[in-house]
């Protein structure tokens, strides 16, 4: 029974274009987020969390059964960050956001400005593999951060809003070892409507 399928890419290959490639885009959905997806079921197959969301899962982990919580925790969070990262993207995209959430940002960092220097210094400062987050907080607050891996926020009880893959396989194609190029083009495709939606029911 597969339960947990991989979601196809919400807008076409080659819509991130010219900041993410097309090639990228098809490796980086069909082959290495299917890979964390099958590997996911794998883990899961038989056991009471088959049928769970992937981001319940995430959220319970001390209750995932040692023998495979490595498993969950890399193949699910490797499922479920790139199920995320595909949705604040978008073609015809970027720019800064509007009504509560500008608001929410502007009282947490600030400005946009700093909240996106924040964001950048996270992305830059993950040392080998990992993501980039802006998660809202169990009381309501916004926070910046980095995890090493696939290690996911909802571990920790954070609900991401905004996510940028660090791991080299999310630019090395196109950027090779230019990551600060690849972080900053990043913004000309966030979909901050997506974003503002996310953080509506982040808030409820
Ligand atoms: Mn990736």
């Amino acid at each position: 029974m597969a339960t947990h399928t991989l979601p196809p890419l919400p807008y076409d290959y080659n819509a991130l274009e010219p900041w993410i490639d097309e090639q990228t885009m098809r490796l980086h959905h069909d082959k290495h987020h299917q890979t964390y997806c099958d590997n996911f079921v794998k883990a899961v197959t038989g056991t009471p969390f088959e049928a769970q969301d992937v981001n319940a899962t995430l959220a319970q982990l001390d209750k995932v059964p040692e023998n495979i919580r490595g498993a969950v925790r890399n193949h699910g969070g490797g499922f479920a960050n790139h199920i995320l990262f595909w949705e604040i993207m978008g073609p015809k995209a970027g720019g800064t956001p509007t009504g509560p959430l500008a608001e929410a940002i502007s009282k947490a960092f600030g400005s946009f400005d700093a909240f996106r220097e924040k964001f950048v210094a996270a992305a830059m400062g993950q040392f080998g593999s990992g993501w980039a987050w802006l998660v809202v907080k169990a009381d309501g607050e916004l926070a910046v951060y980095n995890l090493p891996n696939q290690d996911s926020p909802v571990s920790k009880g954070d609900t991401p809003i905004l996510t940028l893959d660090v791991w080299e396989h999310a630019y090395y194609l196109k950027y090779q070892n230019r990551r600060a190029e690849y972080v900053g083009n990043f913004w000309n495709v966030v979909n901050w409507n997506k974003v503002a939606e996310l953080y509506g029911k982040a808030k409820k």
